[in-house]
């Protein structure tokens, strides 16, 4: 299906920063480009007409894999760092000075700084969440500041793209709506592995990217609850997102148009739809199982290296499709360069995770991750390049 495949000797083993297309996908993009292309929301002709409707199909096809209860639920970003950026903009004025916004220890920076700018901008309190050694969060903590701090906001993943945690998250946002405090999930490392429904998890605000779920770059989204939508303010001004405009003032248009200011990633979008199909014929069960097997096949074929650490969860159902891993005596970036000699893609360093590392006293590690398309093959090549580590750096 993939084109990857033309070369059959790459191992491309770092879906966690973004996965490679099916050639649906592919299709998609070009098909829109080359015979249906036209902006959308504008025109009275049947090109704009018919990209605006296969655009917001889309949106419908984001709300069944989310389970969203509306597809009025679903605002089109950039990305899972815009969509968080948007948040943190648009549902500003629900914070007050001294509010405290209440962070795991594990995330991205992409659900780090964006507080961190809001929390300077409103004069708010950033406490985080501890992990323990095994980069999974301590849930004694997480009740402690919940009480200690009352935070009006918790932002935590779902999968850390770091260690490949899934942490509890069902049970995180119960606690902290009984605390009274909303939630923001990330599901950007959740989307492409797990049935995600966001009705059963009760979460406020969840955020994603397409090109982590077998779509293009430059679309993402936001789910969010129609009284928190209700209450937030227009992110970026422009057109599409105004009912009306004029010199003393502009009105908003209706949501979720109201969140999405200018032109959108049109043709992104359209290959994100293809995506969820992709995704959608294989099975969430189909891709769990083929997944599950390639991290204990990881797991077990890596603790068969004696110079090799594995960080992360030891339970294998609170991992997810990520292996983090040092190699004593050889740095993640070479480890990674004699990988890619053996035509083996693997990722190093601190996975734009650095507190998640620190914690840990790790500042990088070396990272294997799969997609649906990952081969157990993969995993006899990447050992090919720990054998040749070993002889260089061991001898
Ligand atoms: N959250 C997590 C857990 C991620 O892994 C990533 C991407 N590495 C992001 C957020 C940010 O996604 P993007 O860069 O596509 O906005």
């Amino acid at each position: 299906i993939f084109d990857k495949f033309k070369e059959p000797s790459l191992a491309y083993l770092d879906s966690a920063a973004t996965t490679q297309k099916p050639q649906q996908v592919i299709d998609a993009i070009t098909n829109f480009y080359s015979s249906e292309y036209s902006n959308i929301h504008r025109g009275a002709y049947r090109l704009s007409s018919n990209a605006t409707d296969n655009y917001e199909a889309v949106r419908f096809k984001v709300k069944d894999l989310i389970n969203s209860e509306s597809h009025k639920n679903i605002i089109f970003t950039r990305g899972a760092t815009e969509a968080i950026n948007l948040v943190a903009n648009s549902f500003e004025n629900y914070f007050e000075e001294g509010d405290v916004i209440l962070i795991s220890t594990l995330e991205h920076h992409s659900n780090i700084v964006p507080w961190q700018l809001l929390a300077e901008r409103k004069k708010l309190k950033i406490k985080f969440i501890d992990i323990d050694e095994n980069a999974e969060l301590i849930l004694s903590d997480y009740e402690k500041k919940l009480q200690k701090f009352q935070p009006k906001l918790v932002a935590i993943t779902y999968i850390s793209n770091a260690f490949g945690t899934i942490t509890p998250i069902k049970d995180i946002i119960n606690k902290a709506h009984r605390s009274n405090a909303v939630v923001l999930v990330d599901i950007a490392q959740a989307v492409a592995h797990k049935k995600i429904d966001v009705q059963e998890m009760g979460v406020d605000f969840a955020v994603f990217s397409g090109h982590k779920l077998y779509g293009p770059t430059g679309v993402g989204v936001l789910y969010a609850k129609k009284q928190h939508l209700d209450l937030m303010q227009p992110f970026m001004g422009g057109g599409d997102m105004i009912s009306y405009v004029g010199k003393e003032g502009s009105q908003w248009a209706e949501i979720p148009a109201k969140f999405e200011a200018g032109t959108p990633p049109i043709a992104e979008v359209i290959g994100l739809g293809a995506a969820i199909d992709f995704v959608n014929n294989i099975g969430f069960e189909n891709i769990r199982e083929v997944e599950t097997n390639l991290i204990k096949d990881g797991l077990s074929f890596l603790s068969e290296y004696k110079e090799v650490t594995i960080y992360g969860p030891k339970d294998l159902s609170n991992r997810g499709s990520v292996i983090s891993f040092n190699f004593s005596g050889v740095h993640p970036h070479d480890l990674a360069t004699i990988a890619d000699s053996f035509n083996v893609q693997i990722r190093a360093g601190f996975h734009c995770a650095m507190p998640a590392l620190h914690a840990i006293n790790l500042s990088a590690t070396a990272r294997i991750s799969f997609g649906v398309y990952s081969l157990k093959q993969d995993l006899i090549q990447l050992g090919q390049a720990l054998n040749k580590a070993r002889s260089l750096f061991h001898p």
